[in-house]
């Protein structure tokens, strides 16, 4: 056995093996994933128990830990990243991210700091200039690499918070929100549940929102955002959405932010998913005048495919954004000088996140973007038109982008159905969506989003479909 401690080299034998076996393991799980169920075939019990032992009193080599973690979590991941993965809103984590973010961790910078840190400096400051400049968002924009949406649409609410209330006269940093001026908040009735627990964590209370009716595709209806912002007695926080969760649709920007900026009001777009359609010339429309908002929240580890722990938030004005995160108090440094990324982001130390993401836009390029989003809207509506020409499945929604909501039958007895044939989908183990409600019924929610999914993936889910279903409904059991 070869020396465990040799001082003459950075690692020592065990852990110079912990890397390579760590990286040959994760090589040879992504060229299995083809093959591999669409499901843990592992329950939940059995996989908790073989991590979930007594603490250990003595250590392991390095070598051996790896190889245990390995071992034990066979048939116990997910194939999220396998293009038979319908559920939620998930990217695929990109190999070339992963890649990117094996270094993250060998390189292990502090990324709050941009003094100590040039490499990364120069991978997420890219990140920043070029994410803003895909979504065809204000160069001069400030922004900041957070851990996901639910985030982002906290630092741009926080943003809209100090922005609000400053003018007002109120300094929310110093003092806080006791006593301070309200301001009214605006949101659509079908909102996904992320900016409301952001305006939790904002300190701005959920039920305080107001929720404005949205039409059959989940938009807010410019008449009755009109008359909320009519009993506006100050300027109100408005959170838009690009992308509602089951129908994929975008609140119509150009009726209402003009509506909001006359009340002097703060509009932030929680675009999760949805506002990567404006990287794509041919789609852009949909969410014409998004641009013309405060604040945006997108996802990196969604529809850019980053390994997760990606998201950006945006912030027209850099100043309000500044104000709210940084831990040195309001202070504004010179925008191209000083890129203090802790300035724009809850946390102080943390990860070097932007590099998977700086990996993935390098390996995409502006056209490989613009092909992943246009290549999953036009598979959403090949599915859609596959499940919805079989009797007894409809599809629930318009495809705007990349969502489509299925249902089978009719009525609560159609719910049961269709909780039935999505699990007898998901038993099959061959692809995975998950489920929703809409329109006052149960789905069978397909987000098309995994970067390697094609016709043939998307044919294959359409027939697991139409197969379960007509199983189900011959054995009403
Ligand atoms: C996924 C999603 C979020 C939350 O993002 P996380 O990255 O999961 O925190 C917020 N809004 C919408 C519309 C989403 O799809």
């Amino acid at each position: 056995m070869a020396d465990r401690n040799n001082r003459g080299r950075g690692l020592t034998d065990a852990q110079a093996q912990a890397l390579t076996d760590a990286a040959a393991a994760a090589q040879r799980y992504r060229e299995d994933l083809p093959d591999a169920p669409a499901r843990p075939t592992v329950d939940l019990d059995s996989a908790v128990a073989k991590f979930l032992t007594g603490m250990p009193e003595t250590g392991s080599p390095e070598d051996e830990v790896i190889a245990h973690i390995i071992r034990d979590a066979e048939g116990a991941i997910h194939s999220m990243a396998r293009p038979s993965f319908y559920g939620y809103v998930l990217g695929g984590s990109h190999p070339v991210g992963v890649a990117a973010d094996f270094l993250v961790s060998a390189w292990g910078q502090n990324a709050g700091s941009s003094f100590e840190t040039p490499a990364v400096t120069g991978m997420e400051r890219a990140v920043c200039d070029w994410v803003i400049d895909l979504l065809s968002l204000p160069p001069e924009s400030g922004a900041g690499l957070v851990t996901g949406g639910t985030v982002a649409n906290m630092v741009g609410i926080m943003s809209a918070r100090h922005a609000l209330l400053a003018a007002r006269g109120w300094d929310v940093e110093a003092d806080g929100l006791f006593g301070a001026p309200e301001f009214p908040i605006l949101i659509g009735a079908d909102a996904h549940s992320a900016p409301f627990a952001a305006l939790r964590y904002a300190g701005l209370g959920a039920a305080r929102a107001k929720r404005v009716a949205t039409d059959a595709e989940g938009r807010i209806k410019p008449a009755a955002l009109e008359k909320a912002l009519a009993d506006c007695d100050a300027p109100p926080l408005v959170v838009l959405q690009a992308g509602q969760i089951n129908t994929g649709a975008f609140d119509p920007f150009a009726e209402l932010i003009p509506l909001v900026r006359e009340k002097k009001g703060w509009v932030h777009v929680d675009g999760a998913f949805g506002l990567w359609l404006a990287a794509v010339p041919d789609l852009r429309d949909r969410l014409a005048h998004v641009g013309d908002a405060d604040s945006w929240a997108v996802d990196l580890h969604k529809w850019l495919n980053a390994p997760f722990d990606a998201g950006m938030v945006i912030v027209r004005d850099r100043a309000p954004l500044v104000a709210s995160m940084s831990a040195r108090g309001a202070y504004l440094p010179d925008t191209t000088a000083h890129w203090e990324p802790s300035d724009s982001t809850p946390e102080l130390s943390r990860r070097a996140r932007g590099i998977p993401s700086y990996a993935i836009l390098r390996h995409l390029g502006r056209a490989g973007v613009r092909e992943l989003v246009a290549r999953h809207c036009r598979l959403a509506a090949r599915i859609a038109a596959k499940v919805s020409a079989h009797p007894g499945i409809s599809v629930l929604n318009e495809i705007h982008s990349n969502q489509v909501a299925i249902a089978c039958g009719d009525g609560p007895d159609g719910d049961d159905l269709t909780m039935r044939v999505l699990h007898r989908v998901q038993d099959r183990g061959k692809v995975y969506p998950t489920h929703g409600e809409w329109a006052g019924r149960k789905i069978i929610r397909v987000s098309v989003i995994g970067y390697a999914m094609q016709d043939e993936d998307a044919d294959l889910l359409a027939s697991e479909i139409i197969g379960a279903y007509d199983v189900c409904v011959n054995d009403p059991a």
